[in-house]
């Protein structure tokens, strides 16, 4: 009897994925698989099948060749340049945070912050916000699912305050507990900081209705928006969040480059967190003052050239169209999720109705890594561990889970090649058969 048998009934029937009405999955796949260079590379003799995306995307070549442009045409430093090649480079860079700003219909481009990426963003707001703003017993509320950079910060900064952690706890299909995050909010809560998507669940968070919750409770928020804006049309104002947070590798831009958007007069509040060139308005050995935000936040010179790559990834994403986007990869996770109830022996971790394209699983009998390396050497990238949300497998009491995530590049044969892997897995160990 396969112990498993009766939970996967169970995740059956609670993984209703997938949109009604979604394009066929490999139409857009096979209509952008020739703009990603790197899609064509064997690795170990095979075609490569990329299902790591969570981690990081792949780059299509607009966003290669926009950063070698900017190299080859316009490099210099920006803002405090006079010449010419200067203002060019500063108006390429600011024309970035432009895209971004409209890209998540920010009110002004001066609420945009240019980070590392999303770890960095959600750092300032600590290093900034938090040490300024928070007293001892103050409690900042994140959810169960939490990426490990959505909870070290603010673990760091309580040391520093006094202030207090709680995070709401999960439900078995890797959801929020219903009703705890309302209930855990209270008079002392100042900040409730959220993932908009679990990258180790898949689940979607109803973020919109958190954040008017936490308002009413005089909380201020901030969304974790690594695994949301590739996936998903986002509006910061529809959302009325107070912080978002973001990475460009993950939306198919170069790495080292993100953005925090925070309201405007929350950013004017802000004292600085990092010293430097370019965020400062005057400088003596009296005292120094600070230049209006964004500066005031983004101390020395940044990663331009990656400015201008996510402004292309942008551009890019833009041109397909986020609802297209999403319509392909639910109906690739609908079609995957099913091929994966199909196999003996597999758990799904992350059986929320309201997912993005990821797939957590344990495959019984077989550690998660083994499972990857043996994938592996079939061509099948994906992920395996904890994934940077440790509390997510204390709390399914597991060690790790295997993972695969999806873009818009995946297609069927991707998740059949993914399924066959696991299959061949499972035969190598004597494992999975029916019973
Ligand atoms: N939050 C979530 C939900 C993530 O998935 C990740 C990346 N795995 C991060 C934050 C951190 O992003 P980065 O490493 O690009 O700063």
């Amino acid at each position: 009897m396969n112990a498993l048998a009766p939970r996967l009934d169970a995740a059956r029937a609670e993984a209703p994925v997938g949109t009604p009405g979604g394009a066929p999955a490999v139409s857009l796949a096979a209509q952008v698989a020739a703009d990603f260079p790197i899609l064509t590379r064997r690795v170990r003799d095979k075609r490569l099948v990329y299902l790591d995306n969570a981690a990081t995307t792949h780059k299509p070549e607009a966003v290669i060749e926009a950063e070698r442009a900017f190299y080859r045409e316009s490099n210099a430093n920006i803002h405090r340049g006079v010449h010419w090649l200067s203002q060019h480079a500063t108006d390429l860079y600011e024309g970035a945070r432009e895209r971004v700003q409209r890209f998540l219909n920010a009110a002004r481009s001066e609420e945009i912050v240019f980070t590392r990426g999303t770890t960095e963003a959600i750092n300032l707001v600590a290093w900034s916000w938090g040490r300024a703003n928070l007293k001892p017993g103050d409690e900042i509320l994140v959810t169960g699912m939490e990426h490990h950079s959505n909870i070290v910060p603010w673990q760091l900064v309580c040391e520093q305050t006094g202030a207090v952690l709680k995070a709401v706890p999960l439900t078995d299909r890797g959801e929020l507990e219903p009703g705890a995050f309302e209930a855990m909010l209270g008079p002392r809560t100042r900040l409730a900081a959220i993932v908009h998507v679990s990258n180790a669940l898949g689940t979607v968070n109803p973020v919109a209705a958190m954040i008017e919750r936490a308002h009413a409770a005089g909380a201020l928020v901030l969304v974790d928006g690594a695994q949301a804006v590739a996936h998903q049309a986002v509006d910061v104002q529809a959302l009325g969040c107070d912080f978002y947070a973001f990475s460009g590798h993950k939306l198919y831009g170069p790495t080292g480059i993100g953005a925090l958007y925070a309201r405007h007069e929350l950013l004017a509040a802000m004292p600085p967190w990092q010293g430097g060139g370019d965020m400062i308005r005057t400088v003596s050995f009296e005292g120094s003052t600070w230049a209006d935000p964004p500066a005031r936040f983004e101390a020395g010179t940044p990663n331009i050239a990656g400015g201008v790559g996510l402004a292309a990834a942008i551009d890019y994403v833009t041109g397909i169209g986020l609802p297209r986007i999403a319509a392909h990869e639910h109906a690739l996770l609908e079609y995957a999720t099913e091929a994966a109830l199909r196999i003996p022996g597999l758990r799904l971790i992350g059986t929320a109705p309201g997912k993005t394209g990821i797939l957590s699983f344990m495959v019984e009998g077989i550690h998660p890594h083994d499972l990857g390396t043996i994938l592996d050497a079939e061509g099948v990238a994906i992920r395996a561990g904890h994934h940077c949300a440790m509390p997510v497998m204390t709390r399914f009491g597991i060690p790790g889970t295997a993972r695969a995530s999806l873009a818009i590049y995946n297609d069927e044969r991707d998740i059949d090649a993914l399924m066959a892997a696991i299959r061949g897995a499972q035969r190598m160990f004597g494992t999975g058969a029916r019973p």
